[in-house]
């Protein structure tokens, strides 16, 4: 073992990470080397569907301690039930894992690696008289296992001898026993007050062929049976789950105890991640996918890790919200609002600023010159000088968006308006004169003046217009699909209706498609992943499906909207 002076890992004192009993609960393991001073964790998604932002933070927690104190996190599929899992979720967790920032070099492990262990594992429980094959149906032993408040009954198969148990349980082992005809079962006590621990299956018989196993098994353990051993195996020090697994410790130690011989892992539960205005349970989000309620696992409005990464979510900013949001020991709701806060202050750092214009209206600069084309200098970033600047074509006709432009605007209302003047971002001042519009009354172009001696957007006579809009040079200008998101759901509870189920709490209106609008022409090369701040916006993403002759982009999140902030509180 390695003494505490030559282990540089011990982090103490430097640390400025908030505390939190996790972390102080390792520092403590590190000062009086429990462990051996290592940290060994590990994350164990079933692969069963895609990571969401609930598994963020259970990676960043188990991956961010261990790099934290000098150790190493495993990942570790628990693929034990082979009924509901698939390749496609184990590359898109892999891919998920790594694209939050955690590696877990060469400790990728399958728990169906430990399949021939844990059988071994449990013929010794049969030979100490700690398991016995039980035939009572699945029903029964339901009903045998009593309630809360009374105990449970034994079932008549439960002193079986050694030698029977071990007969049929190989018997099991080879498919020899129809499925559903006996199980395994730890002895422990039918009258625990911890339900759990009244004699809990071990195994069950599947005739199932499994993704990485095959034919071999016909048997396949319990998770409460099978994950403390894959802990074990693996030396696993802190194994750190989720709350509902808190009655579960009890068994777990049970399970280690019996098999006096091996690593005996520390399990500590944390509350679990609850959003609002979504649901996070794989059970779910399979519903949405597989009733079409959303595109797929990845579609933007998903609390995936694959549609957040789709939407144009940032790895840094969903790090930033994990440790934000902090470890407890007691369940709560996080207010979404405080992911996208991280996602901002995030963005606001790393995107360019561009022009485009969502839902375009013409304009005719009259005094103009026809066939000029001047070349503006715009800012790419004023929040990081190293980003420089870029040139923006500016011409007679130009787009503006069509929320930027009220022929009668109420008091407030600084922007375009008949007789008004406005700064162009980075161009001129225009003012209004004329409203151009079609026989049914829609306005469709306005024709304005400029002035030349404002270039750049300030006036040699000091005056200011209250209001800067964005723009698109119209000959310039590449065309573009957006999409805008808003919640999944309706309610803040989605499980809020009368028949609880979310599904009526679904918002008709999450997703907004915007085609014809008006990019500056430097977007013309964006992949997909780009993002950008269209200002006055908000942050957009190139999708997964924009090409150079299509381009599509996700609006990310929205810019804090001071106009409909005022318009609120009118
Ligand atoms: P779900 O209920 O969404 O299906 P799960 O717990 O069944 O999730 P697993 O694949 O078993 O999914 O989870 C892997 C790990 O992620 C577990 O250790 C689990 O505790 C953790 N985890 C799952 N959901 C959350 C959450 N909302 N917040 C924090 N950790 C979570
Ligand atoms: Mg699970």
């Amino acid at each position: 073992m390695e003494s505490p002076k030559n282990n540089t890992a011990v982090n103490d004192g430097e640390n400025t990470a908030p505390a939190h009993f996790i972390r102080e609960m390792i520092r403590d393991d590190m000062r009086t080397g429990k462990w051996g001073y290592k940290v060994v964790t590990r994350f164990p998604p079933e692969p069963n569907g895609y990571l969401h932002i609930g598994h963020a933070k259970a990676i960043c927690l188990s991956f961010g301690m261990a790099a934290e104190f000098g150790g190493v996190c495993h990942l570790r599929f628990d693929d034990t039930n082979p009924a509901k899992e698939e390749d496609e979720y184990i590359k898109s967790i892999k891919r998920d894992v790594r694209w939050l920032g955690f590696d877990w070099g060469e400790h990728l492990y399958f728990a169906s690696d430990y399949f021939g262990k844990m059988h071994e594992y449990a013929v010794k429980l049969v030979e100490d008289g700690k398991a016995y094959v039980d035939d009572l149906t699945a029903e029964q032993i339901r009903e045998y296992r009593g309630t809360l408040t009374e105990p449970g009954k034994e079932s008549p198969f439960r002193n079986r001898p050694v030698d029977e148990n071990l007969k049929l349980f190989a018997a099991m082992t080879r498919g020899e026993i129809a499925e559903g005809t006996c199980v395994l079962r730890a002895k422990i006590d039918m009258a625990h007050p911890n339900m759990n621990m009244r004699d809990p299956v071990m195994y069950r018989i599947m005739n199932v062929p499994h993704h990485r196993t095959g034919d071999t098994w016909k048997v396949y353990p319990m998770y409460d049976w099978a994950h403390g051993l894959e802990d074990s195996i693996e030396g696993i020090t802190h194994s750190l789950c989720t709350l509902e697994f808190e009655d579960h410790r009890p068994l777990y130690n049970w399970f280690l105890e019996q098999l006096p011989d091996i690593h005996h892992s520390q399990q500590t539960e944390f509350a679990r991640l609850n959003l609002n205005y979504t649901v996070m349970s794989k059970r779910k989000l399979l519903r949405l996918v597989q009733e079409k309620r959303v595109s797929g696992w990845d579609d933007p409005r998903m609390p995936t890790i694959s549609g957040l990464r789709r939407r144009g979510y940032t790895p840094e900013s969903i790090r930033e919200f994990a440790e934000r949001i902090g470890v407890a020991k007691r369940d709560s709701v996080v207010d979404i609002a405080l992911l996208d806060f991280c996602l901002r202050d995030d963005l606001n750092k790393r995107c360019a600023r561009v022009m485009a214009v969502l839902k375009p209206l013409k304009v005719v600069i009259e005094n103009y010159p026809e066939d000029q084309v001047e070349e503006l200098d715009a800012v790419n970033n004023p929040e990081d000088e190293l980003m420089g600047t870029r040139k923006v074509p500016f011409s007679r006709v130009i787009y503006i968006e069509q929320d930027d432009f009220m022929e009668n605007p109420p008091k407030k209302y600084y922007r375009l308006s008949p007789g008004k003047e406005v700064r162009l971002r980075y161009a001129y001042f225009i003012t209004c004169t004329e409203v151009i519009k079609d026989s049914a009354g829609g306005i469709v172009e306005l024709r304005c003046t400029y002035d030349p001696q404002t270039r750049g957007g300030a006036a040699p006579d000091g005056r200011s217009p209250k209001a800067t809009i964005h723009w698109v040079s119209a000959q310039h200008a590449i065309g573009a699909e957006v999409r805008l998101y808003d919640s999944l759901f309706t309610k803040e509870n989605p499980h809020d209706s009368p028949s609880g189920d979310f599904m009526e709490n679904i918002n008709p209106d999450s997703l907004k498609i915007i085609d014809g609008c008006k990019l500056e022409p430097s977007l013309r090369d964006a992949k997909a992943g780009d993002r950008y701040q269209f200002e006055r916006l908000g942050y957009f993403c190139a999708d997964d499906d924009s090409s150079p002759e299509r381009l599509i982009f996700n609006r990310t999140v929205t810019l804090k909207d001071t106009w409909a902030r005022m318009q609120k509180k009118i």
